[in-house]
């Protein structure tokens, strides 16, 4: 038996690519091979410059998934590339911290619809392509600890995290017989926009350092190999799990 973690003639289209744990997976997935269609709403400049430096085509989508709206456009573009989708990261992301008495309405439904709604409605139409010639493939979620934990001050975005856990079981038992692998990944503290505000509180900091057993945070470049995983046959019998790529802070 042979196990392949090989991408190549695979595309995978991964939103929020163009910084952070996006843009450490597009990377990871160009090297093993797969083109990238990489979806946001900031300039990929960087990131087509990486892809392309693995020897990897790359087409970039301007979307901002704030709303449904690009959605069309996202599926209008990958299909002019020519290319069948065969992996959708659903990496995109944002959060809103404040304490939970003071959380207002628009705080809540931001981090709702980037996290949750667009999500499950471009995993929705990735999937249509994705049955239609039957050759299936495989949707990962970026989920988080906060899929597991409480955490404080970010309502919206635990009770989308954790949303995203429970949306990527659902889907895997619709889509698994059909050919599509869902799962998540759940990243613990790594080193990107998303959490310049701990990282700039120094006793915030020092708790979380000190409670990863990896004594480190991670870097956007620890996170693509699960990614790899997952968008591989090696994980063809993988279905509705939520990995974590956290330095053991869940085994504490
Ligand atoms: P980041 O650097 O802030 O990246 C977030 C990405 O999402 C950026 O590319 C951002 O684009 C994109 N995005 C946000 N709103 C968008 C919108 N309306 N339309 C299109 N794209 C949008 O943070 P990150 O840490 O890499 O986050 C990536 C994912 O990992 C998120 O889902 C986050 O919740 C998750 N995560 C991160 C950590 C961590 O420790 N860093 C831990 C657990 C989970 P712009 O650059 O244009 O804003």
């Amino acid at each position: 038996m042979s196990i392949s973690f090989d991408l190549t003639g695979k595309t995978a289209v991964v939103t929020g690519a163009n910084t952070g744990l996006g843009q450490g997976i597009a990377v990871a997935l160009a090297r093993a091979g797969a083109s990238i269609i990489a979806v946001g709403r900031s300039a990929m400049d960087e990131t087509e410059r990486l892809c392309q430096g693995m020897g990897a085509s790359v087409h970039s989508v301007q979307a901002d998934l704030s709303s449904l709206e690009p959605i069309e456009h996202i599926m209008a573009e990958s299909a002019k590339v020519g290319e069948r989708v065969d992996i959708l990261v659903n990496n995109a992301g944002i959060i809103r911290r404040a304490d939970s008495i003071e959380f207002t309405e628009k705080e809540w439904d931001d981090v709702m619809n980037v996290n949750l709604k667009s999500t499950f409605f471009l995993s929705q139409a990735v999937a249509k392509r994705m049955l239609e010639d039957g050759a299936g493939g495989k949707i990962i979620n970026i989920a988080s600890l906060l899929s597991f934990q409480g955490g404080i001050r970010i309502p919206s975005y635990t009770a989308s995290k954790s949303g995203l856990a429970g949306l990527t079981r659902l889907l895997a038992c619709e889509w698994a017989a059909k050919g599509i692998n869902v799962n998540a990944i759940a990243p613990g503290y790594f080193v990107t926009n998303n959490t310049e505000a701990l990282r700039d509180d120094p006793k915030r900091s020092s708790e979380i350092l000190g409670r990863i057993p990896a004594g480190r945070w991670g870097d956007p470049t620890d996170i693509g190999g699960a990614a790899v995983f997952l968008a591989s046959s090696a994980a063809d019998y993988i279905h509705g799990v939520v990995l974590p790529v956290d330095g053991g802070w869940l085994a504490r």
